[in-house]
C-alpha cells in the first residue's frame, strides 16, 4: 500500500468515503478539516470519495424558494447566489466557473418555475448539493489536492418501490447500492480523490430525486457499498450517537460501538444524527461507519460494525419521537374475522402510508405512523380516517411521543426494567410494543408527557444496571464530559491513591480495607447540614470499632439494633458518651430491658410490648417508629415501608398506640419513620418530615422527628449523587412550618460505603461457552449485598490497575451456591491466578453481614487511618 501521496495509488487500493454534512461544509475553515482528512486518508493509500450536503440552511431555503409567491422568488433566490459568492469569496477561489453554471441553471429553473411539479421541487432542491460539491471541487483542488467533481445522479438509479406515492417516489427515494466492481473500477480509472452530492439520485427516466430530508448520510452509505469501502465516515457536529439526546440529557454517554442493527434501531427512533435509511446499505454490503465530529477530528466517535462477540447485554439508547399520529380502530368484533386486518392496512397501503408499531386487542387496533417515514400531512390523515371509518370506529390520537429502549437482547433485560415502567406506571400509555428482532420497547404517550422523561428515564436505567455504563468498551465519556466545559466533577476513589498499599495488605484475602479519612469527611458534612439536629450511625452498617471511634469524635451518634451493638459502643471508652438509641425490630423483651438499663432512649414499632410488657416502660420517655405506607429503595429487600415490611407501627393502630402509652404512662419524646435504602431524591426526607410533623402536632410531647436514613450512594459510572446542598434546602424549608421539631438523621451506608473495598486474589479461570469465569477467595460468604440485594458493586484488577479492561467476565467466588457471583459480565484486564481483584463501596453491609458458610473463615479487615 502507498504511504505517501505523491506515489499513485493501485487500481485496486480501498476506498474511503467521507461524508460532511450541512455545518461541516458551510465555512472555509470547516473546509480546510475536509481537506485535511481527504489528503490524509489518500496519505494513507485509500481512494477517496467525499459526499457533501448543501451549506447548512440551503436546504431550507430552496424549498422555501420552491414554495414562495412569484413575486418573492427573485429575492430568495438572490439570497441563495449571495451565501455561495461569499464562501467562494472567503476560499478564494480565482476559479468558480463549476458553480457559476450551477447558479445559472437554477436561475433558468426559477425563470421556467413550475412549482406544482415534484420533479421541478426536486431539481431545485438538489442544486444545495450540486453547488457545495462544485465549491468544494474547486477548493480542494486550488489547495493541492486535485479532486475530480462526479455527478451523483449517474451512479445512484433510484429503484422501484411498489406502491409508493408519486411524492415518496420522487422526494424520498431509495437505491438498490449493490457492491458494483466496474463503477469502482471505472472511478479508479479517473482519479484518486473525488467528490459527490449527498441527497439526490436520478430515477429510471434519468430524472432528478431526492432521498428526503437529511439523506446525505444516506448517499454516502450507498457510495459505500457500491464501491465496497474499507469504511464510511460520517462527519458531523458530534461525536457520534449517544445513549440520549443530549440536549435533554446532559449525562448521555458515548456509543462507542454498536452492531448495525441497534445503529438502525437508535436512527429510526429519534436520534438526528444519521438519516435512519443509511444503516441497512452498509450492513447489506458489511461495510464499517464511523461517526465522527469535524470540530474534534481526534475523537473516537461511533463505530457501526458487525457486533463483537463479547458484550454485555445492555440498553444501549433511549430516544424519543415527537410528531406520532396514533390511529386508534375500533372493530366491535370484526377483530379475528378473516381478511379485517388485510382491508384495514389495504387503506393505509391506498394512501401511502406506512405503519410502525401496532397494538392489539380484542376489539381494537392501534396503530402509529411515524411522521419520519411518512410524509404526513393533516389532509393524508383525514383521507385515511374517512376511508377507515367505513370499516370501523376511527379515533385519531395525536400529537404523541414515542419512547423507545433500544439494546439487542430486550427481553432478557425486562426484569431490569420496573423502575422504568414504575415511571410510565403514573402516566397513561397508549401503546406498549416490545419489537419482534428484540431490539426495542416503545411506549407511546402524550406528547406533553415528554418534558423531563427522558433525563429521569435515563438515570433509572443506570441505576437498576440496565445501562451498563461500566462497560468501557462500549459507553464513552458523557457529552457533559466532551462538550459541557468539563462539568462533570468526577472524583477519584480514594483507593487509587492507597494502591501500593493495598496490594500490600492483600497478602491475606479475602480482607476489607477502611479509609477513615473518607468516613470523617462523611460525617463532616453532614454535621454541616444547618438542618440537621442530629445524626445517629446505624452501627449494624458496620461495626468495626476503629469506624466506631471516628464517628464518635466527629460528634455522631449510634443506631443501635440489639444488645450486641449497644455493648459494642459501650466498650469504647471514645464512643459511649455519645448518644444513643436503640430501634430494634420483633426483639425479645430482654432487650429493652437491657436498653433502659443502660439508658438508652428506644423506639417502639408495635402494640404488642405497651400490651404486654407495660411495666417496663411506666414512665419512660420513648421514641415510636411508624410506617408511613409505603416502601422505597433501590430493591425489593430493603424496602420498610407498607405492610409487607414488617417494620413500623401502621397508622390504623396509631390511636391506639397512644391511648395505651397514655394510660401505661410512658410519654412519646420522638417520632421516627424510615422508608428505605438507597434513596436518591432528596425531596423525599422533607416529605417524611411533613408527615411526621402532623402525626406529633396530635401527641403534644413529642420533640424530634427521626427521618431515618436511606441517603444513597450511586454505584454505577455516570449515576448521579444525592445532591445534599438541595436535601438541606428541603429540610430548612419544611422545617420553617414546624419550627418545634428537632430533626434526626441516622445514615449508615452513606457514611461508609465508599470507604471501604473488598480485597480478593484470584483463585482460577475457567471458559464455558461463550462466558469467562473469573474466580476469587470472596464470595457471597465474605459479600453477600450481590446475592441479596442484585447490589452492583464496582470490580477492578488492582495488580493491573492501568491494563485496557478486553476481557468480559463472570467474577464468582469459593461458594457452593450458583448464586455466588459478584459481579456479571464485567470487562476487566485478562487476569490470572493470585492476581488481586478490589470490589468497592464495600465498607456497608460487607463485614458485618459475612458469615462462615461453608465454613469459611470469616474476612480479615485493616484500617487506613
Ligand atoms: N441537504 C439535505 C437536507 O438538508 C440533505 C442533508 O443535508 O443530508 O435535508
Ligand atoms: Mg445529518
Amino acid at each position: 500500500m502507498n504511504a505517501s501521496a505523491s506515489a499513485p495509488l493501485a487500481p485496486d487500493a480501498p476506498w474511503v468515503v467521507l461524508k460532511f454534512g450541512g455545518t461541516s461544509v458551510a465555512t472555509v475553515e470547516r473546509w480546510r478539516t475536509i481537506l485535511q482528512l481527504a489528503a490524509a486518508r489518500r496519505a494513507e493509500g485509500a481512494r477517496v470519495l467525499v459526499v457533501v450536503s448543501a451549506l447548512s440552511g440551503i436546504t431550507d431555503a430552496l424549498k422555501a424558494l420552491c414554495a414562495c409567491a412569484p413575486i418573492e422568488r427573485a429575492d430568495a433566490l438572490a439570497k441563495i447566489i449571495e451565501r455561495h459568492r461569499a464562501l467562494a469569496a472567503q476560499m478564494q477561489l480565482a476559479h468558480t466557473a463549476e458553480m457559476d453554471r450551477w447558479l445559472a441553471s437554477l436561475q433558468a429553473l426559477v425563470v421556467a418555475a413550475a412549482p406544482e411539479q415534484l420533479r421541478w421541487q426536486a431539481t431545485v432542491q438538489a442544486h444545495g448539493e450540486l453547488l457545495s460539491s462544485s465549491l468544494g471541487a474547486a477548493f480542494m483542488a486550488a489547495n493541492g489536492l486535485p479532486t475530480t467533481w462526479i455527478d451523483a445522479r449517474e451512479a445512484l438509479l433510484a429503484r422501484e418501490v411498489p406502491f409508493l406515492n408519486e411524492r415518496a417516489r420522487v422526494l424520498s427515494a431509495q437505491v438498490q447500492a449493490e457492491p458494483d466492481p466496474a463503477l469502482a473500477s471505472a472511478l479508479a480509472a479517473r482519479g484518486e480523490v473525488f467528490i459527490s452530492q449527498g441527497f439526490i439520485a436520478r430515477d429510471g427516466d434519468g430524472q432528478t430525486v431526492l432521498l428526503g430530508r437529511g439523506g446525505s448520510d444516506t448517499s454516502a452509505a450507498y457510495f459505500g457499498a457500491l464501491l465496497r469501502a474499507s469504511r464510511v465516515e460520517i462527519w458531523t457536529d458530534v461525536a457520534g450517537m449517544f445513549t440520549a439526546d443530549p440536549r435533554q440529557v446532559p449525562g448521555a454517554r458515548l456509543l462507542q460501538r454498536l452492531d448495525y442493527d441497534e445503529a438502525q434501531e437508535i436512527a429510526t427512533t429519534g436520534a438526528k444524527v444519521l438519516h435512519a435509511r443509511c444503516l441497512s446499505p452498509c450492513r447489506r454490503a458489511r461495510v464499517p461507519l464511523w461517526v465522527k465530529d469535524t470540530q474534534h477530528p481526534d475523537l473516537d466517535g461511533t463505530v457501526v460494525a458487525p457486533q463483537p462477540t463479547e458484550v454485555a447485554p445492555s440498553i444501549k439508547a433511549i430516544s424519543s419521537r415527537r410528531g406520532i399520529t396514533l390511529v386508534s380502530m375500533e372493530t366491535s368484533g370484526m377483530w379475528q374475522q378473516v381478511g379485517f386486518l388485510a382491508d384495514v392496512f389495504a387503506l393505509f397501503k391506498q394512501h401511502g402510508l406506512s405503519v410502525d408499531l401496532i397494538g392489539s386487542a380484542e376489539t381494537n387496533v392501534t396503530v402509529s405512523l411515524d411522521p419520519s417515514e411518512n410524509l404526513l400531512d393533516s389532509d393524508v390523515v383525514a383521507a385515511l380516517a374517512a376511508d377507515l371509518a367505513k370499516v370501523c370506529r376511527v379515533k385519531v390520537i395525536a400529537p404523541c411521543a414515542a419512547v423507545t429502549l433500544v439494546g439487542r437482547g430486550m427481553r432478557s433485560m425486562l426484569h431490569r426494567l420496573s423502575g422504568v415502567l414504575a415511571e410510565f406506571g403514573r402516566e397513561r400509555v397508549h401503546l406498549i410494543s416490545q419489537s419482534s428482532n428484540n431490539l426495542n420497547l416503545t411506549f407511546v404517550v402524550d406528547e406533553a408527557m415528554l418534558d423531563g422523561l427522558l433525563p429521569r428515564l435515563h438515570e433509572l436505567l443506570i441505576r437498576a444496571g440496565a445501562l451498563r455504563t461500566d462497560d468501557v468498551a462500549l459507553f464513552g465519556p458523557s457529552w457533559q464530559a466532551l462538550y459541557g466545559g468539563g462539568a462533570e466533577l468526577k472524583q477519584v476513589p480514594w483507593w487509587h491513591a492507597q494502591r501500593a498499599r493495598l496490594l500490600e495488605v492483600a497478602q491475606a484475602t479475602p480482607r476489607y480495607v477502611y479509609h477513615l479519612p473518607t468516613i470523617r469527611e462523611r460525617a463532616r458534612a453532614l454535621r454541616a447540614l444547618t438542618s440537621v439536629d442530629r445524626v445517629y450511625y446505624a452501627l449494624k452498617a458496620n461495626p468495626h470499632p476503629a469506624i466506631l471511634r471516628a464517628l464518635a469524635e466527629e460528634g455522631i451518634g449510634f443506631e443501635c439494633v440489639s444488645p450486641g451493638e449497644l455493648a459494642a459502643v459501650d466498650a469504647l471508652a471514645e464512643a459511649r458518651e455519645s448518644p444513643r438509641l436503640f430501634t430494634p425490630n420483633f426483639a425479645p423483651r430482654g432487650d429493652y430491658a437491657d436498653a433502659l438499663r443502660r439508658g438508652v432512649m428506644l423506639t417502639l414499632d408495635s402494640l404488642h410490648p405497651l400490651q404486654h410488657w407495660p411495666e417496663l416502660f411506666a414512665g419512660h420517655e420513648i421514641m415510636l417508629r411508624v410506617d408511613l405506607g409505603r416502601g422505597l429503595g433501590h430493591h425489593d429487600k430493603v424496602r420498610t415501608g407498607g405492610a409487607a415490611s414488617k417494620f413500623g407501627l401502621p397508622l390504623d393502630q396509631f390511636d391506639e398506640f397512644l391511648t395505651l402509652a397514655r394510660e401505661r404512662g410512658l410519654r412519646i419524646a420522638g417520632l421516627h419513620a424510615h422508608l428505605g435504602s438507597g434513596i436518591l431524591d432528596a425531596a423525599h426526607w422533607p416529605l417524611v418530615f411533613g408527615q411526621l410533623a402532623s402525626l406529633a402536632d396530635r401527641i403534644g410531647s413529642v420533640r424530634c422527628l427521626d427521618l431515618g436514613g436511606g441517603l444513597g450512594v450511586p454505584s454505577h459510572p455516570g449515576e448521579s449523587e444525592l445532591d445534599l446542598a438541595a436535601l438541606d434546602t428541603a429540610l430548612a424549608e419544611v422545617k420553617r412550618a414546624y419550627p418545634q421539631y428537632g430533626l434526626w438523621l441516622e445514615p449508615g451506608r452513606w457514611l461508609v460505603a465508599d470507604a471501604g473495598v473488598l480485597l480478593a486474589r484470584v483463585t482460577q479461570t475457567k471458559r464455558k461457552g461463550a462466558l469467562n469465569y473469573l474466580g476469587c477467595d470472596a464470595g457471597m460468604h465474605a459479600l453477600i449485598r450481590p446475592a441479596l440485594y442484585d447490589a452492583w458493586h464496582h470490580i477492578v484488577n488492582l495488580s493491573r490497575l492501568d491494563d485496557a479492561a478486553t476481557t468480559l467476565y463472570q467474577v464468582v467466588g469459593p461458594i457452593c451456591e450458583s448464586g455466588d457471583v459478584l459481579g456479571a459480565d464485567r470487562r476487566l484486564p485478562e487476569s490470572v491466578e493470585g492476581d488481586v481483584l478490589l470490589i468497592a463501596q464495600a465498607g456497608a453491609y460487607g463485614e458485618s453481614m459475612a458469615s462462615h458458610y461453608n465454613l469459611r473463615p470469616l474476612a480479615e479487615s485493616s484500617v487506613i487511618e
